[in-house]
């Protein structure tokens, strides 16, 4: 995607801290990070967001993911790691390029991950499980 930033970092036409490399992925540090070592995935193959993303970049990504979150982990001796992927505006997504965050956390941070909670009445999860499950 001649437009897209991530595909500019990916060839290389936009320079990065690149983390990891192989034939289908780079890792690179977030330009703006949350919290240093922020890390983002990104796969080579340009796809907008989840629902554009083939079976096969998806299985390998966790698989890249698990990789450097330990190499993170040794590295900078977080607490812990969150794994965040957004899709679509509303969700936080600003670059439409399928990319994983990997935030370090510490005890200490100041990140904040959290949201409110709806509650279903009697049978409403049951049914709505079984309509997204006819889907799949
Ligand atoms: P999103 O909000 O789409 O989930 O995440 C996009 C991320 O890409 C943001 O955390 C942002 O800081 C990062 N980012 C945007 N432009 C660049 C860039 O040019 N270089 C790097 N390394 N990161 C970028
Ligand atoms: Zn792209």
């Amino acid at each position: 995607m001649s437009n897209c930033i991530f595909c500019k970092i990916i060839s290389g036409e936009i320079p990065s801290a690149t983390v990891y490399e192989d034939n289908d992925f780079k890792a690179i540090m977030d330009i703006s990070p949350a919290v240093k070592g922020h890390v983002i995935i990104l796969p080579k193959k340009h796809s907008a967001d989840l629902f554009e993303l083939e079976d096969d970049s998806a299985a390998k990504a966790l698989i890249v993911a698990r990789k450097i979150a330990k190499a993170i982990k040794e590295e900078i001796n977080c607490d812990g790691i969150n794994l965040l992927q957004n899709n679509g505006e509303v969700a936080g997504q600003t670059v439409f390029h399928f990319h994983i965050h990997l935030i370090p956390r510490y005890k200490q941070d100041k990140v904040e991950i959290t949201w409110g909670h709806e509650t279903y009445v009697d049978g409403e999860a049951v049914s709505l499980a079984t309509a997204i499950a006819a889907r799949i």
